[in-house]
Formats: C-alpha cells, structure tokens, sequence
C-alpha cells in the first residue's frame, strides 16, 4: 500500500504551515515549523512570486499530504467527487474525510493521522463490529468506529483513549472513549470540516 515515507517535517516547511502530521510534538517548540519559518533547501529564504498554476499545486500538494495520500488515489477521489451532484471541491473534501484514518484521528484516537493509518493498518480498528484495516475505508453515516476488543488492554490504546477525552470531536461525530468507540452521525458539511485548503484551487489545477 502506497504511502508517504521519509521525513514529514519537511513538508510542513514546504507548505509553510503546521500540518500536524507527529502529534504531540506539533504542540511544543520543538515542531520545525516554529524553529525554522521557512521553505527547506538552499534557496528557502528566497521569497519569489508564485504564479497562478503555482499556487494551485501547492494547495493540491497541501492536500495529500494533510491526509497521507499519494497522486493516483487523490486523482481518483478527484474524479469520483466529479462524478457526483454537488459542488466537486466540497465532495472532495467530504471524500478525503470519510477516510477510516481521518475519522479515527478525528475522534481524537490517535495524535496524527500517520498514527490512526498505523493503528488501522495493524489491525486496531473495527468498523461495525468487523476488522478493517484499509485507512482509505470510506466510512458512511451511521458506522460504528471503535478498537478491537483485543487492543482494548494494551497500555498504548488506553493511553490514546484517556488523552480522547480532552480533545473536541467535530459535530457530524460523536464519540464515547469509556466504550472505545464513535459513531459517524452524518457525513461532514463543508464548515465542519477545517482543514486549510481552498479547495477550488484543486479543482481549477485538475480542469486544466
Ligand atoms: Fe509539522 Fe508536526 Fe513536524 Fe511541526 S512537528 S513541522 S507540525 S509534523
């Protein structure tokens, strides 16, 4: 299964922003971002106009990497939200959220993403009572979300469940840490979902 490897902080200095891809380091003055507020590579410190295309890249570029996902899929999300009713980059965004990874970070089980695609990949997560362990899952309203009962005693899963009761859910979900699980109550409208992306730039750069 494709996946970003390497180093992640890097992308963030790409992006110009926290993308929040190590969890609780992204919190402290140690995230790269706070120490080093420019592009990597030699010329990072250059400041250049970007032109239009440009722009339209980077906001693609920040895309996938907030969501750990590689050109082909996001190509197939984008032509899979073209496909349905409605505005292309709001299904877009709503795809990307459906996400199994994305839906277990945000229920506040795991710190990143990369760590909630980890946990479902190793066999941690269930989806109505059944193992899934593909983080592109696409969950639908009304899916129950929780950890295997076999994960349940490990000390790594207690600690993410405690650190879940101080974090806030998004309204379209709901989530019960003393069960170890959540439930997808609806899918996402566009302003709940707050990622920093003006997703109108994707799709102006994909109907090139
Ligand atoms: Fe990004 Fe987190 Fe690294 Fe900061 S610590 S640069 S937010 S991944």
């Amino acid at each position: 299964m494709a996946r970003q490897t390497g180093p992640v902080c890097v992308l963030c200095r790409r992006e110009g922003m926290k993308l929040f891809l190590k969890g609780q380091r992204c919190y402290t003055p140690k995230c790269a971002v706070s120490r080093r507020a420019y592009a990597p590579g030699e010329h990072g410190q250059t400041k250049k106009k970007m032109s239009e295309y440009a722009i339209q890249l980077r906001e693609k570029q920040r895309a996938k990497r907030i969501y750990g996902v590689l050109e082909t899929q996001f190509r197939r999300y984008f032509r899979a939200a073209a496909r349905k009713k409605g505005v292309t980059g709001e299904t877009l965004l709503q795809l990307l959220e459906r996400r199994l990874d994305n839906v277990v970070y945000r229920l506040g089980f795991a710190g990143s993403r990369p760590q909630a695609r980890q946990l479902v990949l190793h066999g941690h997560i269930m989806v109505n009572g059944h193992k899934v362990n593909i983080p592109s899952y696409l969950v639908r309203a009304g899916d129950r979300v929780s950890f295997a009962p076999s994960s349940r005693e490990l000390e790594m899963v207690k600690s993410l469940v405690e650190a879940a009761k101080a974090r806030s859910t998004p309204p379209w979900l709901e989530v019960s840490p003393e069960n170890y699980e959540g439930t997808v109550l609806r899918l996402p409208s566009r302003e709940e979902i707050d990622t920093p992306i003006t997703e109108h730039l994707i799709v102006e750069l994909y109907s090139k």
